[in-house]
């Protein structure tokens, strides 16, 4: 392949189509498995698809497994990227260094061989995928043989040592959201959590505790308070006390929320992976309070529209996957709580 005559350290130099927009944006990237000079080229060994996404492939293909399995291949050969064009989401990876650029080479602590997780999404990786080993429906980790390509401004993660890796996977994969909720909490405030048994869902309600302390309040809403990471959150106390609701019931959430927390909350965080939750959350929050929509199923449309219908003075928060040091953050909200790590033990490992 050509080096592309000017390279660009956020990547559009590998923007195939529209040419000149960022790779995010782009519909087509090139994945062709060389490193430029100031790139990082890696040996993929798993990816982590997004639950938004990954929730919509199996809908689409009716739980079939290889149909998935189609889809995904269809999908990164056609875009050279894994970029889901229902849901606009991706997911990260996890795999090993094969070249670090001559550029970055002695400016970055990292060398071939080194085993990583990508911290930017799989939407702007350029990705190729020889091969799909197997995919695990439970936590949305697909098994490849494949290469990607991490540019200058992209964020990676060494993989912990102490830790397996598939839980380091998860962990990092919904980072940003206790790294915000780190940054969004106050002691004393009420915190409601939606979606509050899943990955980011229970890593948000950990760091809210933390956070909010014994005079602030945190409720988790799940769809199913059965469910083994529900009872977790009440048996643990990790949260306050549990709604069960489907979020996409507006008014029997705020009602349900409303019993627990009649102030209402000064933040949500919506975690939750289908649409239709923007209603349910804003009537959730008090008057002048926030919202912090993590979900990548969230409409801004359906969010804006909804608060202006509803009169209602808050605040909403994209939300952003990066805050600094939020692996760091994410991996100390884990180990915050024995109960939890174990939990992400039992339900992530790699089997
Ligand atoms: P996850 O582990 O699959 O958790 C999703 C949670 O939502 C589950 O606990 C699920 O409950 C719950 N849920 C589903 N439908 C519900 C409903 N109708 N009412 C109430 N709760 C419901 O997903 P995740 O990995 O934490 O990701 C959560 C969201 O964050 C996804 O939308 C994902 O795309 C997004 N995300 C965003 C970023 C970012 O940078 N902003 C990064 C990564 C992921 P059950 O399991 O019991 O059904």
């Amino acid at each position: 392949m050509m080096t592309p005559t000017k390279l660009c350290r956020f990547g559009s130099h590998r923007v195939l189509e529209p040419t000149g927009s960022l790779p995010q944006a782009a519909w087509r990237l090139d994945a062709m498995p060389v490193a430029h000079e100031n790139e990082i080229l890696c040996d993929v060994e798993a990816l982590c698809i997004d639950s938004a996404s990954f929730a919509q492939l199996r809908a689409a293909c009716g739980d079939d497994l290889r149909a998935i399995e189609e889809r995904i291949l269809e999908i990164v050969q056609e875009r050279g990227k894994m970029h889901n064009p229902v849901t606009g989401s991706g997911g990260m990876f996890v795999g090993m260094v094969r070249e670090v650029g001559t550029a970055l080479r002695g400016h970055l602590p990292l060398r071939g061989g080194d085993r990583i997780a990508s911290l930017v999404s799989l939407t702007l990786t350029p990705l190729r995928i020889e091969e799909i080993l197997g995919i695990d429906v439970r936590t949305a980790r697909v098994r490849v043989r494949g290469t990607a390509i991490l540019f200058e401004s992209a964020a990676w993660a060494a993989l912990p040592s102490d830790l397996d890796d598939g839980v380091a996977l998860a962990v990092f994969d919904v980072a940003g959201a206790p790294a915000q909720v780190a940054r969004l909490c106050e002691s004393g405030q009420t915190v409601v959590v939606i979606g509050a048994d899943g990955k980011s869902g229970m890593l948000a309600c950990v760091q809210a505790k933390q956070q909010v302390g014994s005079e602030g309040r945190v409720v988790g809403v799940v769809p199913d308070a059965r469910s083994r990471g529900a009872r977790l959150l009440k048996e643990a106390a990790i949260v306050d006390a549990l709604v069960e609701a489907d979020a996409r019931d507006a008014l029997l959430l705020h009602r349900r929320v409303e019993a627990v927390a009649a102030g209402l909350a000064d933040l949500v965080v919506n975690c939750v992976n289908v649409a239709g939750t923007e209603p349910g959350s804003i009537l959730c929050a008090r008057e002048g309070g926030r919202i912090y929509f993590f979900s990548m199923a969230t409409s801004f449309t359906a969010a804006a529209l909804c608060a202006e219908g509803l009169g209602k003075d808050v605040t909403m928060i994209v939300g952003n996957g990066y805050a600094p040091n939020h692996a760091q953050v994410a991996l100390e909200t884990l180990r915050l709580r024995p109960a939890v790590l174990q939990y992400f033990h039992e339900v992530y490992a790699r089997s």
